[in-house]
């Protein structure tokens, strides 16, 4: 998706999905307001990158604590076990989860709201990082595989979540897996998602700056503990966060880029 940013000069973010290596095409096609449709290639080098294998012991603990929050989702699934159960929620209202979240990210303006290096959430760990492929076992057999799509970022308990850049808030409410939710769009596509929170304090169509508390850590969705699950998407496509927590990468990558069209 081609946008206009200055008079003669337009500009998209390409984004590569976890599962595209070196050799995946990418090009440029514009059609102008007649209808007319070009299409060209460009020079880029995409690396090839392996992701972690994590895994994820379920316990009965676990799902009989977790279990009853998604009831309202699969209210007549009373009579599953409680492994079946988990599999509905990890398998089914994931997809269900998702399906909602990328119609929800469609919504971007035409604006670069953003500057500079993203935010991430102060004083946490890394928790699970970005594709990790993750495994689950229950009583030591594996029963589920998920990719997981974004950072997990634990600090104390209900921790103040600041916005990782500027932006405007284009959902803050409840969705599924990820809990109560808050998805901020940067413009031309880049959103950051803050997934399981206890709490939120910002509304649809609010403007947030850098570093403006949007909200605080939590459990809700499906999570084991307090943490903060963080992505970053661009049109539809979940990236790795820690590229954009990257001065000299976004140097790199994005600003000098848009340095070199607006000097031209
Ligand atoms: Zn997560």
């Amino acid at each position: 998706m081609l946008k206009r940013i200055f008079s003669n000069i337009l500009m998209a973010f390409f984004a590569l999905n976890y599962k595209q290596g070196p050799g995946t095409k990418i090009f440029v096609k514009a059609i102008d307001h007649a209808g007319n449709t070009s299409k060209a290639g460009f020079n880029y080098n995409i690396k090839r990158k392996i992701f972690k294998k994590d895994v994820i012991n379920i316990s009965d603990k676990f799902l009989n604590w977790k279990m009853p929050e998604f009831d309202i989702y699969t209210p007549q699934d009373s009579e599953l076990t409680i492994k079946n159960k988990f599999l509905k929620v990890n398998r089914e209202i994931r997809k269900d989860s998702y399906n909602k979240l990328i119609k929800l990210v469609e919504k971007t303006d035409k604006v670069l709201y953003w500057d500079g290096v993203f935010l991430r959430l102060p004083k946490s760990a890394n928790k699970a990082g970005f594709a990790d492929n993750r495994v689950y076992k229950y009583k030591n057999k594996i029963i589920d595989r998920q990719i997981h799509l974004g950072i997990d970022l634990a600090s104390i308990a209900h921790s103040p979540i600041p916005a990782a850049n500027r932006g405007k808030v284009i959902f803050a409410g409840p969705i599924g897996i990820y809990g109560k939710t808050v998805i901020i769009d940067h413009g031309f596509g880049l959103q950051s998602m803050y997934a399981h929170l206890s709490s939120y304090n910002v509304k649809e169509n609010q403007m947030v700056s850098k570093g403006e508390i949007i909200g605080r850590t939590g459990i809700t969705g499906l999570a084991g503990g307090d943490h903060l699950h963080y992505s970053i998407l661009i049109h539809n496509t979940f990236v790795n966060p820690i590229e954009w927590w990257d001065k000299a990468w976004i140097k790199n990558n994005i600003s000098s880029k848009i340095n070199k069209a607006e000097s031209r």
